[in-house]
Order: C-alpha cells, then sequence, then structure tokens
C-alpha cells in the first residue's frame, strides 16, 4: 500500500506512521526524520538545510523531491510506503505523480489550538526519531525513551516562533493539497483529536489492517 500522510505540524502523523508500517510492513519515509538525521550527521544536505529547518520554514522543492524519489527508488519501497511530510506543496505533489501512484492520501484533522498545544510538549527521541508527547503518557525514565533509549530533546522547530511560522506555512502551501487530493478522489479524513491508540484503531478499521 502506498500512503500519504498529510497533516498540520503536531497532528500526530510520526506517531502514526510509527505503529502502521509495522502493519503494513513497508517503509516509514519522513522527509523531516532525514533531514533531522543529516543535520545530526553535519552532512552536506544537513548544513544546507539546518537554519531553514529551525525556522520552520521548507527546504527547497527540488532538494526536497529528489531524496523522496531516491528512497521510493530503493527495494524496500517495492510493495509500497509511508510517506510523512511529504508532498507538503502542489509543485511536490505534481512530481510524486511522476513517479510514483499514491493509492491513498490521510488527511490528519487537527484545529490550530491542538497544533499549539501539542507542538509545546513534543519530545523527539534523538537515536530513532521517534517523537513522544508529555500529554498522552510519561516515559518510564526521565528524558529517556523507552523504546531505544535515546534521549528525548525539544526540537528547535518545535520553539514558539518556528511554530508560528510552521503554521502559516502548512495553510498556505500545503493545506491546498487537501483539495488536491480530494478531486483526485485520494483522500480518506482521519480525526486527528483523540489520543494515538483511537486514531491508530480508525486507521485499522479504514485499511483492514
Ligand atoms: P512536522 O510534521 O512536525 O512539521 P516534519 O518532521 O515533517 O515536522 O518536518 C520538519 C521540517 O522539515 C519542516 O518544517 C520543513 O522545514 C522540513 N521539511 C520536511 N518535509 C518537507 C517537505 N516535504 N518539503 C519541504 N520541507 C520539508
Amino acid at each position: 500500500m502506498k500512503l500519504v500522510f498529510l497533516g498540520p505540524p503536531g497532528a500526530g502523523k510520526g506517531t502514526l506512521a510509527v505503529k502502521a508500517v509495522v502493519l503494513l510492513t513497508v517503509p516509514h519515509i519522513s522527509t523531516g526524520n532525514i533531514f533531522r538525521a543529516a543535520i545530526a550527521a553535519k552532512s552536506e544536505l544537513g548544513l544546507k538545510v539546518k537554519a531553514i529547518i529551525d525556522a520552520g520554514k521548507l527546504v527547497d522543492d527540488e532538494t526536497t523531491v529528489a531524496l523522496v524519489k531516491d528512497a521510493l527508488g530503493r527495494e524496500d519501497a517495492r510493495n509500497g510506503y509511508i510517506l510523512d511530510g511529504f508532498p507538503r506543496t502542489i509543485f511536490q505533489a505534481e512530481a510524486l505523480a511522476g513517479f510514483s501512484a499514491v493509492d491513498n492520501v490521510i488527511n490528519f484533522d487537527l484545529p490550530d489550538a491542538s497544533v499549539l498545544e501539542r507542538l509545546g510538549g513534543r519530545r523527539t527521541c534523538r537515536t530513532c526519531g521517534a517523537n513522544f508527547h508529555i500529554l498522552f503518557g510519561k516515559p518510564k525514565q526521565d528524558g529517556v525513551w523507552d523504546s531505544c533509549g535515546g534521549e528525548l530533546y525539544i526540537r528547535d522547530d518545535d520553539r514558539k516562533e518556528a511554530i508560528a511560522e510552521r503554521l502559516e506555512v502548512y495553510r498556505e502551501q500545503t493545506a491546498p493539497l487537501i483539495d488536491y487530493y480530494r478531486k483526485k478522489r485520494l483522500l480518506v479524513d482521519v480525526d486527528a483529536g483523540p489520543a494515538p491508540e483511537q486514531v491508530l484503531e480508525s486507521f485499522r478499521k479504514n485499511f483492514g489492517v
């Protein structure tokens, strides 16, 4: 199954993706995780995108499309994938249509007030990139991610100023994709408001997994 997870920052795309890829046995391709790994490794790509990401702006389409095209061309993505955080612009969606036929686009529906609340309490694992929210539980050991033992930290772009910018960018550049994919009859709406377990449950019902 070839799926795109679409929605505002903090809607729970990454959280659901981590669980859904196990059910579907497909890779989780998160452009945000790829960029953060590049920043941590101080690679050429990382150095190029760090300031852009920290400011809450979008990395340029050409760079991002090339990364995704490469990831989808790999052996592990032959039977499908979950694309998390891509496409984020109409340009990216058109490019994607040129090299892969998506089965469905899951639209994570979440009001702005909840986005602000969620990003404020988000912690990310430095080792595996998983997200954790202080609203939805507590790690067994303070500051340590239960699953892999990595250090939990607050992403630079989860600071207040960057959050406002990311929401603005989402509204202007990414939200138009909702109509774009609805017209193509690919959109599946999911209420992203409930706790992660419930969002997973509605995903399973929708896709019979
Ligand atoms: P979130 O979903 O919480 O906003 P992501 O981890 O998906 O965060 O993305 C973090 C940042 O990485 C974005 O704010 C943006 O700067 C960059 N990024 C991720 N995906 C894309 C994309 N498809 N196009 C351009 N920039 C991207």
